[in-house]
């Protein structure tokens, strides 16, 4: 299976890492809301079909992307940033202390 990395294009899977369900919504941080906790910590849709993921290309630039694949066939319909312009290629990294 290939995934598209928007800075590297076409790669291998292997060179990705599975960062999880592309659809969870964090509860506020101060949130007290045991239920939503919950939720967000254990459940996890397994959809036969379209899914919302999030993949960090580990084996490479190590940026976080956003894809959306078939969980039967495997057919990637879509990949983008999960952040449009925080990017930084590892020649750009800042340098320690400098400002964001
Ligand atoms: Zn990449």
């Amino acid at each position: 299976m290939l995934l598209t990395c928007p800075y590297c294009g076409p790669r291998d899977v292997s060179e990705f890492t599975y960062q999880g369900d592309g659809n969870r919504q964090r509860p506020a941080p101060s949130s007290q809301d045991l239920q939503a906790w919950n939720e967000y910590v254990y459940d996890r849709q397994n959809p036969a079909g379209d899914h919302n993921e999030i993949w960090q290309h580990s084996g490479g630039c190590r940026s976080h992307i956003r894809v959306l694949r078939n969980t039967v066939t495997h057919v990637v319909s879509s990949s983008a940033p999960v952040r449009g312009n925080t990017h930084h290629r590892a020649t750009e990294r800042r340098k320690p202390g400098a400002k964001a």
